[in-house]
């Protein structure tokens, strides 16, 4: 089985890897822009952010309790309590107005600060407080039943961060956790690498839109929904400019639109050898090379330096338009520059080794993403085929979860064997 070393030879063909590398190196972290915390999810941190006081802020009480002297309750037993007089209490928010001296005690409440002259804080549980209600007695006087170690139930300022230090560092993807970090320091905004506004054109004369009705021989456009929505989320603003159709007034008017974007995507018309109306007006806005690329699915890829307004130029990916194709190269190719132009590195999804449940084929000699369904079974990873693998299988990609590799120099994966697959999506198949 040797017959699909030819193609491997092929110099006019790109390992995904140089495709990869050279679009790559066209893409760097956007602009700064300032957000409210809640809306930098997702986005990354533009600068150190320094806490500008300690976390905690003061010493505080870790439990409901009393705020004692240690050397006070040294020899307290359930059998002798410990008797003290209670001169106050503090509750989370006050300051506390007394000092604890010998004998004293103050009543305290989770997150109060620790009144001074105190060095240990007691809990409920720990003193007779509830036998003293129940009997309806006064709280002037507490039995403590147990003696606490120095320390005991309190947080020191600045165990969390002290004030001057990095809490969160430049290049940090925000998320739900970051959020919490930032709002206790009192902080409400933020300063972040701004989203990609990534414009999204389907071409073809074939195509409708969902919600038009059906006609002969068309297709509903499907890649450039799905596109928006993985631009989505991945952290990038998608602008879908709908469908330009194969004439060249259109496609102008259409990816001049596109243009006004941090990066545009095209579908379908990048095939190599057919003439094609998509890459002549490609061709007539910028610097474009059609690439083919050593992958199944999506062989033809394109790369492009378009020319923007006020000169700037503008990158394109022109992506096949078979619909796995289409979002099988979006992962591999345009999920990375995202992550560029969010400040983020570029790295792939999370990869697991699985057992494979089928085969996997692979004729000529390019490298198969083959779309399956990853399960953990008795602390195993295992994969099953989603079903055919034609690139125009769209419901193949629904019922995966991950994309098993099939490397560019072996024909065939057989059942059992173990096979490295990029994860789509990673939790799911956690049980809780
Ligand atoms: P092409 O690259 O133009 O040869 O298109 C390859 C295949 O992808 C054809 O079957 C097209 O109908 C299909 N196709 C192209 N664009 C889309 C799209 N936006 N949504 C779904 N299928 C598409
Ligand atoms: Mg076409």
């Amino acid at each position: 089985m040797a017959a699909h070393q030819h193609s491997n030879m092929r110099p006019d063909m790109l390992s995904v890897e140089e495709a990869r590398t050279r679009m790559l190196a066209h893409f760097s972290p956007l602009e700064t822009e300032e957000r409210p915390i809640v809306e930098a999810l997702g986005q990354t941190l533009a600068e150190d952010v320094r806490a500008p006081f300690d976390l905690p802020t003061w010493r505080n009480s870790a439990m409901d309790g009393y705020a004692v002297r240690r050397e006070d309750v040294q020899d307290a037993s359930p059998s002798r309590p410990r008797v003290l007089r209670v001169i106050g209490q503090v509750a989370a928010g006050q300051e506390p107005r007394q000092r604890v001296t010998p004998g004293a005690a103050i009543r305290i409440m989770t997150g109060a600060p620790i009144p001074t002259g105190a060095t240990a804080v007691v809990p409920f549980e720990d003193t007779d407080e509830s036998a003293r209600q129940a009997r309806g007695d006064s709280l002037e006087a507490i039995g403590v039943l147990r003696p606490v170690e120095a320390g005991a139930n309190i947080r020191p300022a600045g165990e969390d961060v002290h004030a001057g230090d990095v809490a969160l560092p430049k290049g940090q993807a925000i998320r739900p956790w970051e959020i919490a970090v930032l709002a206790s320091l009192g902080v409400a905004r933020v300063k972040v690498v701004r989203r990609p506004v990534v414009a999204i054109l389907a071409t073809g004369d074939e195509l409708l839109s969902p919600g038009e009705p059906r006609s002969a021989a068309k297709t509903y456009d499907s890649n450039s929904y799905a596109l928006a929505a993985a631009v989505a989320r991945d952290g990038g603003i998608p602008r879908r400019l709908g469908i330009a159709r194969d004439n060249m007034q259109e496609l102008h008017t259409k990816l001049g639109e596109g243009l006004d974007s941090d990066l545009l995507l095209t579908s379908a018309g990048v095939s190599r050898g057919d003439y094609d109306m998509v890459k002549e007006a490609l061709r007539e806005r910028g610097e474009v090379s059609f690439w083919t690329v050593r992958m199944r699915p999506a062989k033809p890829l394109a790369f492009g330096l378009l020319d923007g307004p006020g000169g700037r130029r503008v990158p394109h990916i022109g992506l096949p338009g078979n619909p796995v194709s289409t979002m099988v190269a979006y992962e591999q190719f345009v999920r990375p520059a995202i992550r560029l132009m969010l400040g983020k590195a570029a790295q792939g999804r999370p990869r697991v080794r699985a057992v494979l449940e089928g085969t996997i084929q692979n004729v000529d000699g390019r490298r198969v993403y083959a779309r399956v369904r990853v399960v953990r079974r008795n602390g195993a990873y295992r994969a099953t085929p989603t079903g055919p693998q034609g690139s125009h299988i769209i419901t193949s990609m629904a019922k995966a979860n991950g994309l098993a590799i099939c490397p560019e120099d072996v024909p065939l994966m057989e059942k059992g064997q173990v096979v490295d697959v990029e994860m789509l999506d990673w939790n799911e198949e956690v049980e809780l």
